[in-house]
This record gives C-alpha cells, structure tokens and sequence, in this order.
C-alpha cells in the first residue's frame, strides 16, 4: 500500500495508537492528528501524542482548536452525555478536522481507535454511523479494532485491504488491547481518553450549568471557561461569584485572572487568592471577605483585614473567618 496515506486521529490513549499501528502494518502511509479541545486534564498529552509518533515512526500534526470548540460546549446538536461532555458532537468536530487533513496531505480515509459498543455514548453502532456520516466521512472513515463488525468501508472497497485485516474487538474490555500493546511493543499511552477530559468531571459540569444558567452559554467565553478549572466556587448571588484558592499553584493561577473582578488580599496574615467576580453588592463582598478569611491563617474568632481592589478602587475591610461549620458555606459551593 505504498503510497495510500491515511490520517489516523491519535487521542495519546491506547486505542487510537494501536488502530494507527495497524493501518501502517498493513502498509499504508500513516499520518497522525491529535486536536486539543482546550477542555483535557491529562498531563503532557502532547508528548505522549509525539510520543507514540516517535515508536510508530509517523509525523503527527497538532492542532490547537480550543477556541472553535467553544460552540460544541455550547450547542451540542446531540446533547450532553453524564455531565457536559457533547460526545457525538466532539466526535463530529474531531472527525471534521481529520477529513481536512486527509484534503490538505492528500490521504485517501481517516482511521479512528473507536470500538463498537466501547462507551454508551458515542461508540454505539448508530453513533458510530451517525458520526461517520455528520463529519461528511462516511465510508472514508474507518475503525480498524471493530472493523471487521462493521459495514465495508473505502478501502476494503478499493481492494486495498481484506475484510479479515481488520479487527473484530467490541465491548468494555481492554484484554485484547493490552495484549496487541504487549505484541506491538506500544507502552507510551495515557488512559482510555475518556478519563482525561474535564467536561466528564462532575464538578466541573456543575460550574459550567451555573454559568450556563446565569448569563446564557454564548456570554461563557474561553477566559470564563478556564476560571471555572481552579479553585472552589461559591455562588453569592445571581450576580457574584467568589473564588478561593485551594493550594499554592491555584493561588499563581487565580493571580492571573484579576482584571475585572474584585481581589481579596490579607495583609496581616497567609491567606488564598481569592477573587470576586460579578457586581457583588457591598453587603456580598464582605461576605466574600469573611469566606476567604476562613481559608486564611486565622481562627473564627481573630479580627481579619482583608484589602479588596478592583480596577483602582480599594475598600478595606475588617472582619471575622466565617465559622468552618458555617451553612451557607456548603449551600452556596458550586462543584
Ligand atoms: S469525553 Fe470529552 S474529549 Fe472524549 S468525546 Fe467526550 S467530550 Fe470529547
């Protein structure tokens, strides 16, 4: 197959790695894409992605399309699956950025590591057919690990592959997988890719419906986005929300998050970064400051100054550490 180039969408877990490897085993010319959401929690995903290039030996092509994903978050066409994770439409948009690819390198399909009947959204048959047919692939989009399961696809067409060189690998478990991985000498990769993704995550689901709630999804831009990744959030009011520093590296992060909010800073004691965003009334900024003061370094009966600034406006504001037992502490979190 020298010469038929293949775009193989590589995710950095296993599945995807190991439908690349056997693409470039039946001797296609295999191209790698991974795109990045903006939305991934996994750690150097990038370099696990290059990583795997590395022992495939193929180039991989990144593409950072984190701000026109925005709207898939936004609007799925599909829904959310358990918490705002918009699979089939994710699905849709990766594909969409592969058949690009396959017209820009000039390569003939897109192969995938999806598995038929793997995860209850997205990798059930009439997802997968609805996925392969949204992202305008259709039979130029194959699964090497179910291909045997499923209808033929271009190149079984073309003659360039038998049926019976596909895989026939379905369901929950990842025995066949690791044991290709073992034969293949493949160890470079992350966890299925599901477990990397933060609209999974239950908390931060929570933050994105509240935000949804209060200003609309299309008011939720990317800066919006990412604040709701760091600290602990307290909903104040329909119009403010406090956010408070958990540990040393979010206290850098919320750091850069200042413009345009109100910061709580405690010039007598350690305390978190805490900021304040919204039109808090004053009565609500000084409940913020009591909020954060109980994550500072004082008890919930020392006298707390906590200097709040925002955009050239400073208050000064003594207070007491609102009680750790507090209420309104647990009713107010988000996530
Ligand atoms: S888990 Fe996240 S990255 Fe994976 S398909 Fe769903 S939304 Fe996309």
């Amino acid at each position: 197959m020298q010469g038929v180039k293949a775009i193989a969408l590589l995710s950095g877990g296993l599945d995807s790695a190991l439908a690349a490897t056997l693409t470039k085993r039946l001797g296609f010319e295999v191209v790698g894409l991974n795109v990045s959401t903006g939305f991934c929690t996994g750690q150097g995903r990038c370099d696990t992605v290059l990583g795997i290039g590395g022992i495939l030996e193929i180039p991989v092509r990144l593409i950072d399309a984190s701000e026109e994903y925005l709207d898939v978050v936004r609007h799925p066409k599909h829904g959310y699956g358990s918490a705002m994770n918009p699979c089939l439409d994710c699905r849709v948009f990766f594909l969409r950025k592969a058949a690009e690819l396959m017209e820009d390198e000039d390569a003939e399909f897109v192969v995938t590591g999806e598995v038929l009947g793997q995860r209850p959204m997205s990798q059930h048959r009439r997802a997968l057919d609805l996925v392969a047919q949204e992202s305008g692939l259709d039979d130029r989009l194959v699964r090497p690990l179910s291909g045997r399961l499923l209808p033929s696809t271009y190149p079984e067409k073309q003659g360039w592959v038998r049926r019976e060189d596909w895989l026939d690998i379905q369901g929950r478990s990842r025995k066949r997988q690791l044991e290709l991985a073992d034969r293949w000498g493949i160890e470079e990769f992350t966890q299925p890719s599901g477990g990397c993704c933060l609209l999974l995550e239950e908390s931060y689901a929570r933050r994105v419906q509240d935000v949804f709630r209060r200003w609309g999804p299309d008011a939720v831009d990317r800066e919006a986005f990412a604040l709701l990744r760091y600290g602990r959030h307290f909903r104040l009011s329909e119009s403010a929300v406090a956010i408070i520093g958990r540990d040393e590296q979010e206290n850098a992060v919320l750091e850069s998050f200042t413009r345009g909010r109100w910061t709580l800073t405690f010039p007598e004691v350690p305390g978190p970064s805490s900021l304040v965003d919204g039109n808090p009334a004053c009565e609500e900024l000084e409940f913020a400051a009591r909020l954060a003061a109980r994550y500072a370094d004082a008890s919930p009966t020392d006298v707390v100054t906590v200097l709040a600034r925002k955009d050239g406006e400073e208050k000064k504001l003594t207070t007491t550490p609102l009680h750790p037992d507090d209420p309104r502490i647990e009713r107010f979190r988000i996530g």
